[in-house]
Parts: structure tokens; C-alpha cells; sequence
């Protein structure tokens, strides 16, 4: 019998929880470790969609990225999202797991997915200033072969099937820095590990500012299809050592991040 203990420990053998940032929270966060798993649903996020999926659909276990529990609940009231999704997920069953900067900088995690889905090679560690003693980063730095930055991007959008993006461009593209989600701040670090390129998301106009006093290129593709990589890796892994157990990638989730062409001038 598989328990939701037994995957919450195989996913800490991936990304064990000492990886975690100090703010986060990681692991168990709704259900009791020894429920039965027999289906497991992966997703990003517990969003309405997301949660309304696993309980609607039967499954006993929801595996995300994003914890839905960052700050104390007082109360359980429906009164917020996050309530109302833990309620549901009480009421129906259904345990949540979820592996978040622990995720980021484990090794076959959010950043490796990333830079394996840029066909990046002689991947490193990015040292950025989130960098700690004997934890893998949260980042990886590798190469490609040398390309001009539009057909980088086109690559890069391809590969993440991202629904769009913002960037600064101004030189080739060799060594490629990467930080799935908002990791916008380690731009200096990127340029400081002599990268010419650094793709990331979230980024705000003054990331972009500072591209261009830099010389870097600076590319955002939503955190969304920056993070997404992972989950098809992750599901792999999963149904390699609980094969009796169903994992199924969540049909109902959606970058919530919209993106707008702009009018046809004139
Ligand atoms: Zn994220």
C-alpha cells in the first residue's frame, strides 16, 4: 500500500526539505501521511481549478510546486482563497504535498528541467546571492552553441511553450543563465558569471533598465512556463517507484498570466 508518507519521502529524497528557503513551507501541508494514494494529481498550483480537479476526479493526493499554506491561517472560514481551497481539500479527501525552493534548487529539479528544456550543456550551479554552503543554487549556468539572440528566443519560447514574453536583447547568445520564476534579481550574478544571456521571469522595467546598462541579454517567459518543466520530470520519477500508483499531470490548469498583442498601429 502507498501511503502519502511514502511519496512525501520520496519527493524529499529529490528535494530534500534542508534545500527549502527559510520563508518557505514545504512537505505535508493538508491530509495525514499514512492515507492511501491510488491516484496522484500534479499541478503547479492548488488554485480553485486545480483543487476543484483532484476532488472532483477521485484522487487521494495533490502534488504542487507553490504551497497554498505561506502564511498562518486564523481561521477557516472560506474567507480567502487559500481557506476555502484547504477546506476542500478536507472535505474531500484529498492530501496536498508541495516542494517549492527545496524544488528550485534540487538537483533534477525546477532549474535542471529548465535548463535540459533549453538543450543548455556543461550545466552548473548559478552562484548567485541566494547561493548557500553545499546546497545546490537555485539557477543553473550552461551553454549553447552561439546563436543570435532571436533565435535563442524563438527557441527558448518553443521549448517552454510559453504563452509570451518581454526581453532585452543586444548581443549573441553562448552561456546561458536560468532561474525558473521570479528570480529577476540575480541578473548582476548572471552578468558577474560572465553570462551573456539571462532567462528568468517576473522581471520589472527597472531588471530591464539594468540589462541594457549591463550589456546582458535579459529574457522573461512567465513563471508559469518557467516552472511548468518540472512537472512532466517529476511525474516520471514518481511513477517509476510507485507504479501502482496513477499520477496524472492536471487538466485544468492554466498560466493565469494572460498576454496581449498590442493593436495594429494606423
Ligand atoms: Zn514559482
Amino acid at each position: 500500500m502507498t501511503t502519502v508518507l511514502s511519496i512525501e519521502q520520496n519527493l524529499f529524497d529529490l528535494a530534500p526539505g534542508s534545500y527549502a528557503m527559510d520563508w518557505d513551507n514545504v512537505g505535508l501541508l493538508v491530509g495525514h501521511r499514512e492515507a492511501q494514494v491510488k491516484k496522484a494529481l500534479l499541478a503547479l498550483d492548488a488554485d480553485d481549478a486545480t483543487v476543484a480537479e483532484a476532488v472532483e476526479e477521485g484522487y487521494d493526493l495533490l502534488i504542487t510546486h507553490h504551497p497554498l499554506i505561506y502564511k498562518p491561517l486564523y481561521h477557516l472560514t472560506g474567507d480567502s482563497g487559500p481557506e476555502r481551497r484547504v477546506e476542500a481539500l478536507l472535505r474531500g479527501n484529498v492530501a496536498l504535498v508541495s516542494m517549492h525552493t527545496n524544488l528550485d534548487a534540487a538537483r533534477g529539479g525546477v532549474n535542471d528541467a529548465l535548463a535540459e528544456a533549453l538543450g543548455l550543456t556543461e550545466v552548473e550551479d548559478f552562484l548567485n546571492e541566494d547561493a548557500r554552503e553545499g546546497i545546490p543554487s537555485i539557477g543553473r549556468v550552461g551553454t549553447v552553441e552561439e546563436m543570435a539572440p532571436a533565435a535563442f528566443l524563438e527557441q527558448a519560447c518553443r521549448a517552454l511553450d510559453t504563452n509570451g514574453g518581454r526581453y532585452y536583447l543586444c548581443r549573441r547568445v553562448r552561456r546561458v543563465a536560468v532561474g525558473g520564476g521570479g528570480c529577476a534579481d540575480y541578473l548582476t550574478d548572471a552578468y558577474r558569471a560572465g553570462c551573456d544571456t539571462f532567462l528568468t521571469a517576473d522581471c520589472k522595467y527597472h531588471n530591464f533598465t539594468l540589462a541594457a546598462d549591463l550589456g546582458i541579454n535579459l529574457i522573461d517567459l512567465g513563471h508559469y512556463a518557467t516552472e511548468y518543466v518540472v512537472l512532466p520530470r517529476m511525474k516520471s520519477r514518481l511513477e517509476k517507484a510507485f507504479p501502482e500508483v496513477e499520477f496524472t499531470l492536471s487538466a485544468r490548469e492554466r498560466d493565469v498570466v494572460g498576454v496581449v498583442a498590442p493593436p495594429k498601429k494606423g
